[in-house]
């Protein structure tokens, strides 16, 4: 994984790609009209069914559609009504692209979950002005939705992003037959620490702690969270015991070597760590939870045995 900050950078920063279209239309006249707007600034695919519509728009994972309201198979307001029943297209802006507008019309297509409605036969420039509004639209709530799984104190995953990614990797985990493991830590004596040194050094502390734990798990697939207070989350996947026990270990010595003073602990002179380990291999009835818990009950472990140390367990 990538040190704090630079994560932070490379999930906020735009994509450097063209911007991706997908136009829908029964008519190949009326597409041509189209990509001949937008093929200089986008990428743009094309889908001459509503059928061929719905298969583009989940392969090819476009920014925005325009979509035609008449088409012989589905039309329009079929089409999107599936597209926003589909967790993979749900959020992709719907601009439909109709002959005949009324209000009965356009009210039809917003109930769908269309944003915009744009008039055949088409002006260049505004159509090409509501598509970049449409596009910068969704660029800021695909924005917004990754903040919301940041945690704003240590600025690695927050607690919100672990549950959805525990979860994924599970699944992953059943589908491939590939160990997850899973390490809980816990600053030791932490509110000692708050209780000597005051809140603002406490936050500081945590903050050294995340970028200590995030810069030893080294894969793209690794995560780090905080998962509330001075505990945090580090979540393996395709990673057995002695992979994850390596982990936790270096975990463990580069807490120790921020050399945080920290008088109130009994157990070093500076700010140590206790961390709880669990491996599974999931099978297909159990869920995530399981995992979860056997982590937690060797944390509580690994603090019962006099802290600044990891405790393991291997699931099933
Ligand atoms: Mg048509």
């Amino acid at each position: 994984m990538l040190p704090v900050d630079a994560a932070l950078a490379d999930l906020l920063k735009e994509p450097e790609r063209k911007p991706r279209l997908l136009v829908v239309d029964d008519q190949p006249t009326n597409i041509q009209v189209l990509y001949r707007v937008f093929a200089d600034d986008y990428q743009v695919f094309m889908a001459t069914s509503g059928t061929q519509a719905l298969q583009t728009a989940r392969q090819e994972s476009p920014d925005v559609i325009l979509l035609d309201v008449m088409m012989p198979d589905l039309d329009g307001y079929e089409v999107c009504r599936q597209l926003k029943q589909d967790s993979a297209t749900r959020d992709i802006p719907v601009l439909f692209v109709t002959a005949h507008h009324e209000a009965q019309e356009e009210t039809r297509g917003l109930d769908a979950g269309a944003v915009d409605f744009i008039t055949k036969p088409i002006n260049p420039a505004v159509v090409r002005a509501r598509v970049r509004t449409h596009l910068t639209l969704k660029r800021q709530t695909d924005l917004l939705k990754r903040l919301v799984f940041i945690d704003a104190l240590t600025h690695v995953f927050n607690r919100r992003y672990f549950d959805e990614r525990l979860s994924d990797e599970w699944g992953r985990a059943q589908r491939t037959g590939k160990p997850l493991s899973l390490i809980l830590i816990d600053v030791d004596f932490f509110k000692q620490y708050n209780d000597v040194h005051g809140h603002q050094r406490g936050d500081e502390a945590l903050r050294q702690v995340a970028h200590a734990l995030t810069a030893t798990a080294l894969r793209p697939g690794d995560v780090v969270c905080r998962y509330g207070g001075e505990e945090f989350a580090c979540l393996l996947p395709d990673t057995d015991l002695d992979g994850a026990w390596q982990v936790a270990q270096r975990m463990k010595l580069a807490v120790r070597e921020l050399a945080i003073a920290h008088p109130a602990s009994t157990v070093a002179e500076v700010l140590t760590i206790s961390a709880g380990l669990a491996v599974r291999t999931p099978s297909s009835r159990e869920d995530a939870a399981a995992l979860l818990a056997l982590a937690d009950a060797q944390l509580y472990r690994a603090k019962a045995e006099g802290r600044a140390r990891a405790c393991h367990a291997v699931l099933g």
